[in-house]
């Protein structure tokens, strides 16, 4: 098992041992890449759901909200181009009977052989040591330019393949690059199939009446049937932006990781609509605002990279990924995609409504372009758990784990504790809690040795714990424990309100 296999299968762990994650009906045996969120998993996943929300749509003047259902006329989706294009190429090993996307195969070998290239660059870094010139490495290596060359190779003629729909040569192409599966270790491949992602159901109560639906497999589209009435009724100016956050279902092929890939997850969305000819400028502009986003909640830059597309896809004229680094290596956790006029055009021709903009300034009317901003809550929540996640040998030989969840999406704030439980201790730290509970979440433990309620505390990522103990009877002050450093300060009760608000503020965000 490698380290990052290792640390992913603790957190899994962690997070069901500490009432954040569990398998969906896990008294019959859970259901296949479906979860639940569990009394701590469901605070932290309404914090960020909140971080999103404020500074997408409270802190800017023309991006609205909105909440719109799951089901939706299936015409949408035939306009949306889901009905038939939303597929993944499938493939299974014939020994191991393990079924894989064609893509994803191909798209790990690809990593792989950049591996191979960073390693090459890392190892004559440290031989040139300051006189290397890394960009001139790049440029002349031998070793680099091949394997550069054949992922150029690879590259065009993968995308070519998947963009012609010709899924014999994608076949051939695994089969040539000697892709084994990981459980079999054969190349004893089936041939390349495509496979809609969408989850169907009927409406109405009689046979006769019925009619398919689909559950959406994106919230997007909620946003661009409800275009015109957000723009009539909120008279907004474009740009403009609106955003809101729901659940989505996709029948992934592939779903072993946990929340990285579910069937059933939650998206937060924002499309952005802006006058033709404006749409790179706006691209590049939300590139970096969402990663700025990213970046406030203190996860070190390089945790994350972009990753411009090769292959778009039908909607889209430039398309990046946010990736981050996960115990499993670099995935995407969130995608930025200039997606043109063609989910308004297509709307505006399958419904035969007009879907367009009427300008003030040049008294012409147009359908507008769209930027996306599109992000998993699901993958959030596994990014935030993978960077928090921590075991630490103490001085005296101890050892805690520590969530070290940003502070402003921590699910507990506080947590109080009476130094023992008698003296009247466990009255005045009910006091304490009572004060501080309509501000934060807070908890009020008074179980077990005070040290084993610290680790707890660490366990689910609590910023601050309160003791009270002798010494608050007589001057009504307290001990704070911040959980990182867990350095301890003597404060006033009366301070306790202030020195959490001072950490938990996200405005530099705005
Ligand atoms: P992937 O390539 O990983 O399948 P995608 O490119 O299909 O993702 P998008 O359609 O761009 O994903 O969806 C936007 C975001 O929704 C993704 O960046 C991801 O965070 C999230 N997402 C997509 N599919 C899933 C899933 N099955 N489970 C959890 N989150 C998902």
């Amino acid at each position: 098992m490698t380290k990052g296999e290792d640390i992913f299968r603790k957190i899994i762990s962690h997070c069901k041992e500490y009432g954040f994650i569990f398998p969906s009906s896990e008294i019959y045996d859970g259901l296949s890449a479906v979860y639940d969120y569990g009394q701590n998993g469901a605070i932290l996943k309404n914090n960020i759901k909140d971080y999103w929300w404020r500074s997408m749509v409270q802190y800017q003047e023309n991006i609205v909200g909105i909440d719109s259902a799951i089901f939706m006329h299936p015409t949408v989706w035939k306009a949306s181009g889901h009905v038939d294009a939303f597929n993944d190429p499938l493939i299974d090993n014939k020994d191991s009977k393990k079924r894989y996307r064609a893509d994803v195969l191909i798209e790990d070998h690809l990593e792989k052989l950049n591996e191979k290239i960073e390693k090459d660059v890392v190892k004559a870094a440290k031989r040139f040591g300051d006189s290397f010139d890394e960009a001139m490495f790049r440029k002349t290596n031998p070793r680099v330019l091949e394997n550069q060359e054949k992922i150029e190779n690879i590259n065009r003629r993968f995308v070519s393949a998947l963009e012609e729909n010709r899924l014999d040569d994608v076949k051939a192409l695994i089969e040539e690059l000697g892709i084994v599966c990981p459980i079999s270790g054969s190349r004893n491949w089936t041939d390349v199939r495509q496979f809609n992602l969408m989850f169907s159901t009927q409406m109405g109560s009689l046979s006769e009446d019925t009619n398919q639906i689909f559950l959406r497999p994106e919230t997007a589209q909620g946003i661009f049937v409800n275009y015109l009435n957000v723009q009539k009724t909120g008279r907004m100016k474009l740009p403009f932006g609106i955003a809101q956050i729901g659940k989505a279902f996709r029948n992934e092929i592939v779903a072993r990781q946990f929340i990285f890939r579910m069937r059933e997850f939650e998206q937060m969305e924002m499309q952005f609509f802006v006058k033709p000819g404006q749409e790179m400028e706006w691209y590049d502009y939300w590139k970096q605002e969402r990663l700025r986003w990213h970046l406030a909640l203190g996860i070190p830059a390089e945790k994350y990279r972009f990753h411009d597309h090769e292959k778009l896809a039908h909607y889209a004229n430039a398309a990046a990924d946010i990736e981050f680094e996960f115990p499993f290596g670099f995935k995407e956790l969130e995608g930025i995609h200039s997606r043109t006029d063609f989910d308004l055009g297509a709307h505006q021709q399958y419904s035969g409504k007009k879907l367009q903009y009427f300008d003030p300034e040049t008294n012409e009317s147009y359908v507008p372009y769209v930027v996306e901003t599109s992000i998993g809550l699901d993958r959030t929540f596994l990014a935030i758990l993978s960077f928090a996640y921590r075991e630490e040998k103490l001085e005296d030989g101890s050892e805690r784990v520590v969530l070290s969840i940003p502070p402003v999406l921590a699910p507990i704030k506080v947590a109080v504790l009476p130094l023992v439980k008698k003296d009247g201790m466990p009255e005045k730290a009910r006091e304490v809690f009572d004060r501080l509970k309509y501000d934060y979440m807070c908890q009020y433990d008074e179980k077990d040795a005070i040290g084993r309620r610290y680790r707890r505390q660490d366990a689910i990522g609590t910023p601050y714990c309160i003791t009270v103990d002798h010494q608050t009877l007589e001057d009504n002050t307290v001990t704070i424990r911040e959980r990182d450093s867990m350095k301890q300060d003597r404060i006033a009760i009366d301070e306790i309100a202030q020195v959490v608000a001072r950490r938990i503020d996200i405005r530099p965000v705005s």
